[in-house]
């Protein structure tokens, strides 16, 4: 049997592992976190990837635990209200589209308990840190584990992955930071929302508030613009103390909302940056989702690459020998990635943004 190994268990990962074991794979995935992680924003599967979580099977469950948002308003920095819809929310888009807003951490748990109920392996607390090609196939090496050899290795490791760097090298050549980051966590529901959507523009700052879980607790998303911090990413002391810096004399709710961040276990904090290659596979190594095309989250579309090329990949190692398949996944893929990644130029919410996502969701055939 061909066995893969898959770094990283959060969308991408799980989703190919689900549709390999479907074409008959050995999978093992490996997770650096102790277990998935929890938290992230609201995720959208739109246009095309639609068809593929039908496809997979999990269309149903998807559409039960959607996000049920009435409208949002937008804020200024001292809380006045700006104008508000009814028909729209900011995170997801038109709330009569067939479009499915999910919370990441439901999807991701979706997934990882659809793969593992069907087989898959899963490694977590470990990490790979030697990628060495072998003739017909690539051994691992990991932190912990002893090194395995595997027929291919995915990295679907996000952002800053550990498989692009073993394999292209430094991930500065490869991230375009966008000027933004932003912060994303859980605390309980102090501003009362009632399945309301609220953002708030400040200079230099601003985000988005929303509750889940039947209104008990709060969404935030708070960014900051700044060029790239060194070091920063796995820094979450750092993160903290830096968002706090820059909503430090800012007034409406904010100073309890930083509170929140400083107290809260799912904390996560990130540059919106793209990641930009021009080939996605060297030997038997090839890259999903962020770690080979991250649009970022201002592109409203990562969830749904990662869901599709997790499809487009299976479906190709399916048909394919492993030494062709991540050529002709990369032939149908990069277009519409790099379609996705072009929505970013668009102001966000504008006539010309809502076209361009339009378009470019369905973009591609599954
Ligand atoms: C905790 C978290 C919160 C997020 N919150 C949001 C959000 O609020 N809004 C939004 O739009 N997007 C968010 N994202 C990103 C979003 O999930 C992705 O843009 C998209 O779904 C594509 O998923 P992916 O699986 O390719 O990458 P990711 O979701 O980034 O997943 C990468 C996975 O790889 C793991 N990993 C990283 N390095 C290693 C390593 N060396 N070895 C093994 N595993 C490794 C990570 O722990 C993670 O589980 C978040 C991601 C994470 C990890």
């Amino acid at each position: 049997m061909t066995t893969v190994l898959i770094s990283g268990a959060s969308v991408a990962g799980p989703a190919l592992a689900l549709n390999l074991r479907a074409h008959g794979f050995d999978v093992t995935v490996v997770e650096r976190a102790p277990a998935l992680r929890p938290g992230g924003h609201a995720v959208d599967v739109r246009g095309a990837a639609l068809d593929v979580a039908d496809r997979m099977g999990i269309l149903p469950q998807l559409q039960a635990m959607r996000t049920r948002m009435r409208g949002m308003s937008m804020l200024d920095a001292d809380g006045n209200e700006l104008f508000r819809s009814e028909e729209y929310a900011a995170s997801s888009g038109r709330l009569d589209s067939p479009d499915l807003e999910v919370l990441r951490e439901d999807l991701t748990g979706l997934l990882h308990r659809r793969s593992a109920e069907a087989g898959v392996e899963y490694v977590f607390d470990d990490t790979v840190t030697a990628l060495t090609p072998l003739d017909h196939g690539v051994r691992a090496e990991f932190q912990h584990g002893a090194a395995r050899e595997f027929d291919l290795v995915v990295g679907a490791d996000g952002l800053h992955s550990a498989t692009r760097r073993l394999v292209f090298g430094p991930e500065e050549a490869f991230v375009h930071h966008l000027g933004v980051y932003v912060a994303v966590y859980t605390m309980e529901n102090i501003l009362g929302l009632d399945e309301w959507q609220v953002w708030v523009q400040a200079p230099g700052a601003g985000g988005g508030i929303y509750p889940a879980r039947g209104n008990t607790e709060l969404r935030v998303n708070l960014g900051f613009e700044s060029g790239p911090i060194e070091g920063f990413h796995r820094d979450r002391q750092a993160q903290r103390a830096e968002l706090a810096r820059r909503y430090a004399g800012l007034g409406w709710e904010f100073p309890r909302l930083i509170e929140g961040a400083l107290a809260a276990p799912d904390f996560y904090c990130d540059a919106m940056a793209q990641v930009k290659m021009d080939t996605w596979s060297r030997g038997r190594v090839t890259l999903l989702g962020d770690a080979g095309y991250c649009a970022s989250p201002l592109s409203g579309q990562g969830t749904s690459l990662a869901l599709i090329g997790a499809w487009i990949l299976a479906e190709e190692l399916g048909r394919l020998p492993v030494d062709a398949a991540p050529a002709a996944y990369e032939t149908r893929m990069r277009p519409f990635a790099e379609l996705n990644q072009a929505l970013v130029k668009n102001e966000p919410g504008s006539p010309e943004a809502d076209a361009a996502i339009e378009f470019a969701k369905s973009a591609i055939r599954v």
